[in-house]
């Protein structure tokens, strides 16, 4: 087999340390790969590359297409970009993927029976990082999620659950509050389902998801989140495990994937030949069958789950009782290397397809455009007088502002009705949202010549979102109350 050509990182701290003895037991395995060596991290950053990577590593990570990363240290004191975030939206790395078992009774759980998979959107929602503050108490972060990217990894996350002879997939979000994000998303979820019916489907809302995946992870087997829930959960699943040191991630997009473990660089132990290597070995592990070399995936895999079965144990998870023998990093990697070939005898011997790795094209644009028409707009200001009387608020803009094409049908406060109409004395800030509507679509002019108005009236507005109807479907939601 022609060797494949990797980037490797080594990073900082235990990164070198890790990094040496995970190479040295995938090559023992004879993983077919070619290593390339580039420098990320501490010492990049400290030179003054903001980013953590310079122009000629990037040159070897786009030219090879594959990165094998250690983690790495980013320093104190702001300016320094997360590495991560950078790598995963440069190379378009949509999907993270992080399998979450237990190695019970090896590694002492709560939960021996669990073996999940968190599939996370790895590019969209709450992290474009586009935020602002916009009055004096009130700040916002745009959560932005798209139907293609929903696509992109619910696909994936079906197309993995295949190839791995999974049975089920679960989506996880909050469309019963957020039901324009969330609830494309669901819908995205269903849509595809319906391609897989060998696979079984479930949806729940995040918060009782998260409840049961906590007290019985053993229901669940692929779940699909958005980022953020994606984010949070990952954690929690991997250390619901046992070991938050164990945990490996791959991050994965139509050309391009980067393999590391979940932890940091560890400097509290860093030099000290006591690191654990598994969480980047495993890595390395799904790094190889995504290249196609599904045997030597599971003969690492399976050495791996031998000697930790074996009680060979870095301090970490060492257990007097459970574990025999207390190694040091390169003392495991060879335990590892002993065991090649080997099968676990209790825990259950991994068999990873053959299949060529899951490819993802990138989605198509939207299918078929929905009519869209503009009918009103949803007008936000700054407003802090006459003691925040939403009335006196109504009045100034039914008097002053208000034009014949549109008509206010509410004023919200954090969300809630407070005009017209009773309002039962809730807790006010001074972000208010007006909502203009009209019985017949409108031109943008419209929309200009009343915040001319609400200008020339003395009203800081802060921003408008539109309001259309797509297809005679409403975009946008009602206000509470409303
Ligand atoms: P950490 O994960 O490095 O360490 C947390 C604790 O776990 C420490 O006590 C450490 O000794 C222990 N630990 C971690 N990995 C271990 C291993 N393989 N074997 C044995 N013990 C291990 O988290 P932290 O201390 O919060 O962060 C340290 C640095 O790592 C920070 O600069 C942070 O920004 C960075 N970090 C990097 C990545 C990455 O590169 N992907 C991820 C998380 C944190």
């Amino acid at each position: 087999m022609a060797k494949t050509p990797i980037t490797v990182a080594y990073g900082d701290g235990i990164g070198p340390e890790i990094m040496k003895a995970a190479l040295r037991i995938l090559l023992e395995a004879g993983a077919e790969i070619e290593i390339e060596t580039i420098e990320v991290g501490e010492q990049v950053y400290l030179r003054g590359e903001t980013s953590g990577i310079d122009k000629k590593s990037w040159e070897t990570l786009l030219h090879n297409r594959v990165l094998y990363k250690a983690p790495i240290t980013t320093p104190q004191g702001g300016g320094y970009k997360s590495l991560n975030v950078t790598i995963r939206k440069t190379l378009g790395l949509f999907a993270n993927v992080r399998p979450c078992a237990s190695y019970y009774p090896a590694i002492d759980t709560k939960h021996p029976l669990m073996k999940v998979v968190i599939v996370r959107e790895n590019e969209e929602d709450l992290y474009a990082g586009i935020e602002h503050r916009q009055t004096h108490e009130v700040y916002q972060t745009l959560k932005l999620m798209s139907s293609p990217g929903s696509e992109k990894i619910i696909r994936y996350a079906f197309e993995y659950a295949r190839a791995n002879n999974h049975r089920k997939v679960t989506a996880f979000t909050k469309d019963n509050i957020m039901k324009m994000t969330d609830g494309m998303f669901h819908r995205v979820f269903d849509e595809i389902a319906a391609d897989y019916p060998d696979i079984q489907t479930e949806h729940m809302i995040i918060d009782i998801g998260s409840a049961r995946l906590a007290d019985t992870p053993e229901l669940f087997d692929v779940i699909v989140l958005p980022n953020l829930y994606g984010d949070i959960l990952s954690d929690v699943a991997a250390q619901l495990t046992g070991s938050v040191g164990l945990g490996s991630s791959a991050n994965i997009g139509a050309e391009y994937a980067m393999f590391e473990a979940i932890h940091g660089s560890a400097p509290d132990i860093a030099g000290r030949g006591i690191a654990n290597p598994s969480g980047l070995l495993l890595a390395g592990v799904q790094m190889l069958v995504h290249l196609g070399q599904a045997e030597a995936a599971e003969r690492v895999h399976n050495a791996w789950k031998r000697t930790i079965e074996d009680g060979i144990h870095t301090p970490d998870i060492y257990r007097e009782g459970r574990s025999t023998q207390r190694v040091g990093t390169m003392e495991f990697a060879d335990a590892v290397i002993a065991r090649l070939g080997m099968l676990p005898e209790r825990l259950t011997p991994v068999n990873y397809a053959k299949d060529e790795p899951i490819r993802m094209e990138p989605p198509t644009a939207v299918k078929v455009k929905a009519k869209k028409e503009l009918y009103g707009v949803d007008v936000f200001l700054d407003w802090d007088e006459a003691n925040r009387d939403p009335n006196a608020l109504g009045q100034k803009i039914l008097s002053e502002v208000i034009t014949p094409e549109l008509t206010m049908t509410m004023i919200t406060n954090r969300g809630l009705k407070v005009f017209p109409d009773v309002d039962v004395n809730s807790f006010k800030t001074d972000h208010w949202r007006c909502r203009f509507v009209s019985q017949t679509p409108i031109h943008h002019n419209v929309i200009v010549n009343l915040l001319g108005r609400f200008a020339a009236a003395g009203l800081d507005f802060i921003k408008t979102e539109h309001l259309y109807y797509f297809d005679g479907q409403p975009g946008f939601s009602r206000g509470q109350g409303e």
